[in-house]
């Protein structure tokens, strides 16, 4: 029969477990039986500060469950990985923790699997809860990172997914330690279809990705899937230099023709500055660039794994 591994990383969660344990319980059996599949926990403890370890292994779930352990908080996307690299299923539905991911859309995904598709990934179908800032953000984030690429990263689409088992392989054997996982699901290529979804509120508790972290996680993204950045400054850079120059032109000719009068103080200190912000932004993006080559340069594994636990045979 096929086999379908649920992977769900979980960070201080300890309060959210029994919701999400009753709500798969109730649920999972069904899914089992429409479908003729069978199902698997697989959680990842991303290095919880809280009691979620101890309160995943007083839960009972239905399914065969297992635990990995991380020796840290090592970030959601090491926590993926760690549970990618531990799979056993003929295809892996990664779902966070918080009840944010309807678990209905599960019969869907596995469907369009079943359909030929490698990968079937959830994207939200409206942000219109979110502020007029994040959404205007968001839509810049696309299409910068999409600008010139040969792949598109589908909009709106996080980590609620489904993974055939071979793009789970293809991910497997990409090297890099800084994982920024959309960008990966979207380079290793295969079959891909988007269904829309309506992301509910989290269950409890709150999210631990903050304004800043959402910002950190859009540049590690822009930078390890897109020179766009670097691009845009060489074409400013140029574009600067030529309106320089020209000016430059224009000053000279006025001495030298119109004996203008020189009113330097307020266009030289505008120069300075706007030469000044310029160049520092500059070397910011370089510095990106640079600091992701050193994390490569180091060659650190991804995630420590602590303990690996079996929860529940089933
Ligand atoms: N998570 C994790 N490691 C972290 C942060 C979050 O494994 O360092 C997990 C978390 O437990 C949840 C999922 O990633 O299952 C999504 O996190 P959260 O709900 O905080 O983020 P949001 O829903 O706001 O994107
Ligand atoms: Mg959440």
């Amino acid at each position: 029969m096929t086999s379908i591994t649920i992977l769900i990383p979980c960070y201080n969660e300890a309060k959210g477990i029994p919701a999400l344990a009753a709500a798969l319980n109730a649920e999972l059996p069904k899914i089992e039986q429409d479908l003729d599949v069978e199902l698997s926990l697989l959680f990842v403890d991303d290095g919880s500060k809280d009691e979620t370890v101890n309160v995943l292994k007083a839960t009972d779930f239905d399914a065969p469950t297992r635990l990995i352990v991380l020796s840290r908080n090592f970030g959601k996307e090491a926590a993926l990985s760690a549970g990618l690299d531990a799979h056993w299923s003929d295809a892996v539905i990664m779902m966070d923790a918080d009840l944010q991911h309807p678990i209905a859309l599960i019969p869907d995904m596995i469907r369009k699997w079943r359909e030929g598709y490698d990968v079937v990934y959830a994207f939200k179908s409206s942000r219109d809860q979110e502020g007029l800032a994040t959404r205007l953000l968001s839509k810049a984030f696309y299409r910068l990172v999409n600008y010139g690429s040969r792949t598109e990263l589908p909009k709106n689409a996080g980590d609620y997914r489904l993974l055939d088992r071979r793009v789970v392989a293809a991910i497997g054997k990409l090297p890099e330690a800084q994982r920024f996982m959309k960008g990966l699901y979207t380079w290793v290529g295969f079959r891909q279809i988007g269904i829309p979804m309506t992301v509910a509120e989290r269950s409890t508790g709150r999210t631990s990705f903050s304004p800043i972290r959402l910002l950190g996680l859009a540049v590690d993204g822009l930078t390890s899937f897109s020179i766009a950045p670097i691009r845009i400054m060489s074409i400013a850079g140029l574009l600067i230099a030529t309106l320089s120059f020209l000016y430059m032109a224009w000053i000279i000719l006025q001495r030298l023709f119109f004996e203008a009068p020189f009113n330097g103080f307020a266009s030289l200190a505008v120069l300075i500055a706007f030469f000044g912000g310029t160049t520092v932004l500059g070397l910011g993006v370089v510095g990106e660039y640079v600091a992701k080559a050193l994390l490569e340069a180091k060659r650190r594994p991804i995630y420590v794994v602590a303990d690996e636990i079996e929860l529940s045979d089933g």
